[in-house]
């Protein structure tokens, strides 16, 4: 155990008001107490499974309110669909396999090992630290949760100050639900946040920027702390040819316009056939008309979390326009005061602007012409590879084209989003969108070791290969270089 942590074990952070002393002791008591329970049983993980999913219940009006206060205004049917209800789902699903997830795997062996028995245990790794982001601040905080507990594992929490009221809530809600030396909370910002990551953790989940996620994994590698980065990016969109618009324009607002766009796996921008723009334009802004009408004053709309980002936003299309990019403002003007930043296509922004170039994470669809679906997959592979890629069409040979011709984090053919609701498919990105995965098992063995178990018998022949070396051991080897 670190000399540190160790020397921390018996205090107590109640009361600690220093952050970075606080994480200190918090993770000293944590791996005290695993050291105590190191592969807790079924009863116990299904246990804390279940105060978490009452602790979620219990205060979802009030972490809705936090979230919407942080916001600015965020509908509460916004949170409880994007981060109540899939952190809820993912508690169920993690009950109901728990078990199964948790047995030992039988290993056959090959006939040179044999007849030892072999087995992988999957264990707990001890204590995870998870840091989140603001914009799905409960569900991308709790969802880890599901599996670090579900693995057996303590947690201490370390949610974005972006959103101080949410992380007020949470942290009397979980400081109310566990034993600190089980789950815990630490609040504050970057230096926090950098403090934080810097522990020496059994394993780290950060989600947020490919920025700040290098520098996680520069600050992890000095504990050898294995971290998942789930980051974020471009996500393209391809329209095929073969594309009905009024099927696809629908699925495809709504993915980019939930949270205003501020959503890691939203379609950042729209490779389109050069002939059907002018529709593909004309189709996006009935459609934004009929979900979001009368914006900016639509309390279905979120706002945009903080000044700071609704004037990028804001910079980002002023940009493009100065750049002789056709800006298409798709319903009423902006409300900057109370940062209701309405939708705006921009068309034909060159490869150098901040529109192409950096995530958009907002209202902004920028449409980038093809011509040949060759063009659009050369395009999307020139770039880093993207969190997500969404693909809209009726033709089998174009969409394996894609499938097979592109890689990214994961993929919804005809719609968007969706492949990360469901909690069998594994979720995370690939290059600079991130790495490793979670949600259901995936998560569940992020944060397991799985521990490989070889059990001798009796009648072992491998004294046969004992010194001193003979003529039977030469015959060994013989046989085992040519049938092992
Ligand atoms: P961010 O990287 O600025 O912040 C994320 C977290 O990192 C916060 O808790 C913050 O306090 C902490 N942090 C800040 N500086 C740090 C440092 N030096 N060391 C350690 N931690 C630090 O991201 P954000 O603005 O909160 O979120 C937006 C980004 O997150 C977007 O890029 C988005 O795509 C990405 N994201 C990814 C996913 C995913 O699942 N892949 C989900 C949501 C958001």
């Amino acid at each position: 155990m670190d000399g540190q942590v160790a020397a921390r074990m018996d205090e107590t952070a109640v009361g600690i008001a220093d952050p970075a002393a606080r994480i200190s002791v918090l993770l000293a008591a944590q791996k005290a107490a695993w050291s105590t329970d190191v592969t807790p049983s079924h009863a116990v993980r299904d246990g804390r499974l279940d105060r978490l999913d009452r602790m979620v219940v219990a205060w979802e009006s009030r972490f809705a309110a936090a979230i919407s206060e942080d916001f600015g205004n965020r509908p509460a049917v916004v949170t409880t669909l994007t981060d109540i209800v899939p952190v809820r789902a993912a508690i169920r699903h993690a009950r109901r396999e728990l078990k199964r997830w948790m047995r030992p795997r039988r290993v056959s062996l090959a006939w040179t090992g044999k007849p030892a028995s072999a087995q992988i245990l999957r264990q707990p790794l001890g204590v995870v630290g998870i840091v989140a982001p603001w914009n799905y601040p409960l569900n991308l905080m709790l969802s880890p949760l599901v599996g670090a507990l579900a693995a057996g594992n303590r947690a201490l929490l370390k949610p974005s100050e972006l959103t101080p009221a949410f992380s007020e809530v949470l942290a009397k809600a979980v400081a109310e639900t566990f034993a600190e030396d089980e789950v815990a909370v630490v609040t504050g910002g970057p230096e926090v946040a950098t403090a934080f990551t810097a522990a020496p953790f059994d394993h780290l989940i950060f989600t947020g920027s490919t920025a700040v996620g290098r520098k996680v994994a520069e600050a992890a590698a000095r504990n050898l702390t294995p971290v998942t980065l789930e980051l974020g990016g471009k996500s393209p969109v391809i329209l095929d040819p073969s594309v009905d618009l009024g099927k696809a324009v629908p699925r495809l607002v709504w993915g980019k316009l939930l949270n205003s766009g501020q959503t890691c796996v939203a379609p950042d921008y729209a490779l389109v056939p050069r002939g059907r723009v002018p529709d593909f334009l004309a189709a996006v802004k009935a459609e934004v008309a009929e979900q979001y009408p009368g914006l900016p004053g639509n309390a279905d709309y979120t706002t945009i979390i903080s000044p700071r980002h609704f004037d990028r936003l804001v910079r980002l299309v002023e940009e493009a326009r100065e750049r002789d990019a056709e800006v298409v403002e798709l319903a009423g003007p902006h409300d900057p005061e109370r940062r209701v930043f309405s939708p705006v296509a921009v068309v034909g922004a060159p490869d150098d602007t901040g529109v192409m170039a950096e995530e958009i994470f907002g209202p902004i669809l920028p449409v980038v012409p093809y011509d040949t679906l060759d063009e659009a997959i050369a395009y999307i592979n020139l770039r880093d590879r993207p969190l997500a890629l969404y693909w809209f069409g009726s033709d089998k040979a174009a969409e394996a084209r894609v499938l097979s011709g592109t890689i990214a984090g994961g993929v919804t053919i005809n719609d968007t989003i969706l492949h990360l609701s469901q909690d069998d498919l594994p979720f995370g990105g690939v290059g600079a969108s991130g790495y490793g995965a979670y949600h259901g098992e995936a998560g569940f063995l992020a944060l397991s070791k799985e521990k490989p178990v070889l059990r001798q018998s009796v009648l072992s022949g491998v004294s046969l290969l004992y010194p001193p070396y003979g003529r039977l051991a030469t015959w060994m080897l013989k046989l085992l270089g040519r049938l092992g």
